[in-house]
Formats: structure tokens, C-alpha cells, sequence
């Protein structure tokens, strides 16, 4: 099978029994360039059954929240009327991860799942193939939402993006090669059940989004808009994050799987084969989009301590925060005063304002966000749980292997040691300055600061 690179089977021997394929669609909610489902449509004609598609909703997963889940509601919606038109059952079930998962397993032929990156995610997929082990059924594995798998990237956390670009451009378009989408169900069955409603799931209350709207067609046209008018402007939004029209806005989507990065980096690609005077654009978009997403995902697949402060930087950090650690602090701010937009700083407060209205917020303003709460949180481990909170609560990206690299970039990780200062010692330090003279930051401000 063409797919077969992709995937990491268990020993479990296949054989032809039970009495369907079952895919247990968890990251990549989607259609269209998705390997685990294709795989599992290949297994489904190959053992000639029919192909049940399963999404467990866990109201319970840590920072699921009303925002987030009306986003993935909007995706399911999509999933749910393509599967129709390919003949595959969906199936619905609101329950923990591993009680929603296991009892389809003992009538399945095989289990195919997306591939997880993240700890809680690793533990119960670990516990529901232990599970699937014990009763012989085989257990696929197929990552689909990087495009190169992790292990064929690298094998050991990497250091910083100079030490994996070149492997990661020369494999990118082996692995982003298209599925044959033309395959068909030998053994049909459409039945599906109904999703439920946002307000009928026990989630915390986080306002939902207007902005940013889930599903595959949404992700799909959202990419075209980015192509059509976006992507030859890639490079100044770089720095100005009032240059809101040259940005993707495609995170949330990758992150939901709605999209899959193998199909933009095609895409991309076209545009610039049509096109030789966006290649430079193209190119500083790749580097985001292949270099540093994939960077993320090496980093919390290899790195044991990704999510812990204690372990989630270089050795170069941890010796300058401990000699900077008493260095007094200019102003000293919490959580509740950054969601109060209560800081003397406009531009971090507009920020705030565009992360709780829209669940995003522009890689420059996030970077500098993440820089200010350093500098007034009274010790480094207080302003690393802040950042991560708040960036896994309100941003619809959020609770994702980028939120975790891109957290512990702001201590470190993956970047140089700078001129040594008060509160960051080593670590870069990004001040206003920079804001006012390379972006357009008062429209920013115009734009999120409405008072
Ligand atoms: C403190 C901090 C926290 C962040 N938290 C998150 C998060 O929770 N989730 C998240 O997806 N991104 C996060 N980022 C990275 C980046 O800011 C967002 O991916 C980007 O702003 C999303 O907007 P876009 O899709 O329009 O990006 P574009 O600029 O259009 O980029 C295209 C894609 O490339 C990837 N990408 C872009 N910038 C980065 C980066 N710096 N590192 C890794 N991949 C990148 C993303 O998948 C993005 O969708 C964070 C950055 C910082 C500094």
C-alpha cells in the first residue's frame, strides 16, 4: 500500500475477522489529505468492511473550553457530511478519550489512529493500544498532521532551526506528495450521528470566536484568500502586525487538523511555480509553516520535560535566569490585571484585547506579549505558567506542540544567547521600541483598543 511509509503498525497480527475498520479521528479532522483516513479506506476494502469513523468529544480535556469547542464542532460538521458522500458511518461519543474509544474495539478488524504528539494524548493512545494489543486487534498509527513524520526528521530533540532546515526542505516534497482522493468504499454504509449542540456540553465559559470560523471548507478557502492576496505581502507582516491581511490565519485550522500542512506547502508551491516573483514570500512562509511548526513538533516529541519549566529550556537560560533572578522588576502585574487590560503598556494591552475578542494574536505581538509578562511577573516560573495559561486558554492555536515550543522560545529554547540586562540576562529582549519603528502599532492599537 502507498501509504504504508507513513505508518507504525503494532505486532498484532491482521486477520480476517471482526467486523469493521475502525478510525479513531482525534487530530486530523478532516477529508482531504488525510493519510489515517486513507489508510483506513484501504484497509476497509482490502478486508472488504465497512469503515466507521469515531470522534470522542471529552468535555473534560484540560483547557476545552466553549471557544474551543464550537471551533471543532464546526470542523465535525464538515467531516460528518463528507463521510456521507464517501459511504463511511460516523459515530459520536461524548465520554473520556479511553471509555469512548474501547468498547469499539473488540468487534473492529483493525483501529487506525491519528498519531499524537502530546503527552496526554501519548498516555491514552498508549493505554487504549495496550487494550487493542490484549484482544489482537492491530493498531495502526499514521501522523498527518506534520509533513515530514517526526522520526524520519530527526532522532533527538534538535537544537534550534539551523540544525534540522536543510533536512526538513530536501524530504518536504517527498512527503507532501497528494493522496489518490479517488479511492472509493467497496462496502458503503452512510448512517451518522447527530452532533451535539454547543450549549447542551459542560465546558467552561470562554467566549467564543467571530473572527475565526472551524471546518476543512472554511480552512481551505481561508488558504486560497491567503494566496490570492496575502502571501506577496508575507514578509513585512513579519514585523507589523497592522499588516492583518498578509498573514495565513491558517493555526487554528492546522491545529484542529482541518487542514493539512502537506496541502499548503503544495499549494504554496504552485503559486510560486506560476509565479517566480513570490518565491522569496513563499520561502518565508515555508520556513514558518515546515521549519518552525515542524521544530515544535520535534521538540515536544523528543524532549520528556517539554511542558515543565524546570525542563523545558537550555542549560545557557536556566544559569542566567538563576543569577537575574533578584533583579528587581519595574513593574510587577498578574493574571487578572492582563485580562484587565490593566498594564501601563497599550501595545501589550491591545494584544490581550485581540487575543480575548478573537482567540488569536499576530507571531510578532505574540512574541513581545510573551517577553513583557517575563519582565513583570515576580520570578520566571510565575511568568512561564502565565504565558502558557493564557495562551492555552484563549487561543484557539493554543494546546498545541507550537504553544509549548513557542513558550519556552521566550526562555530560550531554539534561540542564541543576547547582551546580558536586568530581569533577562541572556535572554532576548524585545522593548516598544521596536514596535514603534518598524510597524504600523498605533493602527494596532487603534484597532484592539477601543475605549
Ligand atoms: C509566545 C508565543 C506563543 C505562541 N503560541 C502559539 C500557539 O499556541 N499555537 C500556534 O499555532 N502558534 C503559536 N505561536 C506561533 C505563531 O505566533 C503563530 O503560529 C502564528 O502567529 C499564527 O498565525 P498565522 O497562522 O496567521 O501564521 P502565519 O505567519 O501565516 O504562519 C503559517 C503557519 O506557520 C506556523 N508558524 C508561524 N509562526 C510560527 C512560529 N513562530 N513557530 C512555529 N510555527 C509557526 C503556524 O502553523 C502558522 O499557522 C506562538 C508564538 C509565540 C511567540
Amino acid at each position: 500500500m502507498k501509504n504504508t511509509r507513513r505508518q507504525r503498525k503494532t505486532n498484532a497480527k491482521l486477520k480476517d475477522k471482526g467486523r469493521y475498520i475502525l478510525y479513531w479521528m482525534q487530530a486530523s479532522q478532516r477529508i482531504k489529505d488525510n493519510h489515517a483516513l486513507y489508510e483506513a479506506m484501504m484497509l476497509a476494502n482490502h478486508y472488504k468492511r465497512p469503515l466507521y469513523v469515531l470522534f470522542v468529544l471529552d468535555e473534560t480535556f484540560k483547557d476545552g473550553n466553549r471557544r474551543n469547542f464550537k471551533f471543532l464542532l464546526e470542523g465535525l460538521n464538515d467531516v460528518k457530511a463528507k463521510l456521507k458522500t464517501l459511504g463511511a458511518r460516523f459515530i459520536i461519543r461524548r465520554a473520556g478519550l479511553y471509555e469512548g474509544v474501547v468498547p469499539f474495539l473488540k468487534d473492529a478488524t483493525a483501529v487506525v489512529m491519528d498519531d499524537a504528539y502530546l503527552k496526554g494524548l501519548r498516555t491514552v493512545k498508549g493505554k487504549i493500544t495496550k487494550q487493542a494489543d490484549s484482544l489482537g486487534v492491530p493498531v495502526f498509527y499514521v501522523p498527518s498532521n506534520v509533513i515530514i513524520p517526526v522520526d524520519e526528521a530527526s532522532s533527538k530533540v534538535e537544537y534550534a532551526a539551523r540544525t534540522i532546515r536543510k533536512k526538513l526542505n530536501s524530504a518536504a516534497s517527498f512527503w507532501a506528495e497528494a493522496l489518490d482522493e479517488d479511492i472509493t468504499l467497496k462496502h458503503q454504509d452512510s448512517t451518522s450521528d447527530a452532533l451535539p449542540v454547543l450549549d447542551d456540553l459542560d465546558l467552561e465559559d470562554i467566549s467564543v470566536s467571530r473572527f475565526l470560523q472551524g471546518g476543512e471548507k472554511k480552512a481551505l478557502k481561508q488558504l486560497e484568500t491567503f494566496l490570492d492576496s496575502g502571501l506577496k505581502h508575507y514578509q513585512e507582516s513579519s514585523f507589523n502586525p497592522a499588516c492583518a491581511q498578509a498573514v495565513s490565519y491558517l493555526s487554528a485550522y492546522l491545529h484542529f487538523g482541518h487542514i493539512a500542512p502537506s496541502l499548503v506547502w503544495r499549494e504554496v508551491k504552485k503559486r510560486v511555480a506560476n509565479d517566480e516573483t513570490l518565491s522569496d514570500s513563499a520561502d518565508a512562509f515555508l520556513e514558518q509553516l515546515l521549519v518552525r511548526r515542524e521544530l515544535a513538533y520535534n521538540f515536544v516529541w523528543f524532549l520528556e520535560g517539554y511542558d515543565r519549566f524546570e525542563k523545558m529550556t537550555v542549560s545557557w537560560a536556566y544559569e542566567t535566569m538563576e543569577k537575574h533572578v533578584d533583579d528587581e522588576r519595574g513593574y510587577l502585574y498578574t493574571k487578572a490585571d492582563y485580562l484587565a487590560l490593566k498594564t501601563h503598556d497599550d501595545y501589550f494591552n491591545a494584544a490581550m484585547a485581540q487575543m480575548l475578542k478573537t482567540g488569536y494574536m499576530h507571531n510578532r505581538m505574540r512574541m513581545y506579549w510573551g517577553k513583557k509578562i517575563i519582565e513583570w511577573s515576580k520570578d520566571y516560573k510565575t511568568a512561564y505558567e502565565t504565558i502558557l495559561d493564557l495562551n492555552n486558554t484563549y487561543f484557539l492555536d493554543g494546546r498545541d506542540p507550537i504553544s509549548y515550543a513557542s513558550v519556552a522560545w521566550c526562555f530560550g529554547r531554539h534561540d542564541q544567547a543576547w547582551k546580558e540586562r536586568e530581569v533577562f540576562g541572556k535572554l532576548r529582549y524585545m522593548n516598544a521600541g521596536g514596535l514603534k519603528r518598524k510597524s504600523d502599532i498605533k493602527d494596532y492599537v487603534k484597532t484592539w483598543l477601543k475605549r
